[in-house]
């Protein structure tokens, strides 16, 4: 039986999406593993491959240079990408570094230089095209469950 390969993946953020999604594996589990391939779940399993996947879930703003080229990797890997969560459709509120005044922009540098971080932390789709999103903070369940119906249909999981 055909399943929806999905990955999902958190850039710069609290990551509670994440947690509302494992959450709803206390109900939904039990049909979802009929129809849904993990490749790439971190939380969930050790072994993750990124390649080939129907849907990406990306979670979070991105806000190094390491982010910005997995985020452009995962672009490459999946043939849709669904932004998920506020964090990740707008920048907020993992971007409050954007707004700070100029002295403690000066302060913070020595810190985004050591790590590698951009000048700005941008929604994901300021890198990558986004072809949906789900936002929320954390991301509204109902909508999460309605695409994740959407894209069962999308892909031939389920009888369209
Ligand atoms: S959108 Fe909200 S819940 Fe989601 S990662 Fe950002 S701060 Fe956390």
């Amino acid at each position: 039986m055909k399943k929806l390969k999905i990955g999902w993946f958190s850039f710069t953020c609290c990551e509670d999406s994440t947690i509302i999604f494992i959450e709803l594996m206390n109900e939904h589990f039990k049909d979802w593993e009929k129809l849904i391939e993990f490749k790439y779940f971190r939380t969930l399993k050790n072994n993750n491959y990124m390649t080939d996947l129907d849907v990406a879930f990306v979670e979070g703003a991105i806000a190094n240079y390491k982010e910005e080229e997995i985020v452009k990797e995962i672009r490459k890997n999946c043939k849709k990408l669904v932004a998920v969560g506020n964090c990740a459709c707008v920048g907020s509120p993992s971007n409050q570094r954007n707004s700070f005044d100029q002295e403690t922009k000066q302060e913070i540098q020595f810190i985004l230089d050591r790590f590698g971080h951009r000048e700005k932390v941008s929604p994901v789709s300021e890198i990558v095209k986004v072809d949906d999103s789900i936002p929320g903070c954390p991301m509204s369940e109902q909508l999460f469950l309605e695409k994740l119906e959407q894209y069962f249909r999308e892909f031939g999981v389920k009888n369209a």
